[in-house]
């Protein structure tokens, strides 16, 4: 049970970050020097306890921020 962020989407704005109860989000610096966000699916809970993901509300990406199979 956790969502995950769709790379290729990611705007990189940081905006679902703040929002995190789980502080379950990271930035991360990948081989190339690039800034990217993930999120740890052992930390996520899908927001379970606050009526859904506060993340996904928080993307201006529709499709960014998405159930992990
Ligand atoms: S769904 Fe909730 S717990 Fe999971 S990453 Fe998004 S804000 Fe954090
Ligand atoms: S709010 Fe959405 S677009 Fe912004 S960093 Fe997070 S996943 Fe990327």
């Amino acid at each position: 049970m956790a969502m995950k962020i769709v790379v290729e989407e990611c705007l990189k704005c940081g905006a679902c970050v703040m929002v995190c109860p789980r502080e379950a989000i990271s930035e991360l610096t990948d081989s190339n020097g690039d800034i990217y966000y993930a999120i740890d699916a052992k930390k996520c809970t899908e927001c379970k306890d606050e009526g859904g993901p506060q993340c996904k509300n928080e993307c201006p990406v529709p499709e960014c921020i998405v159930k992990a199979e």
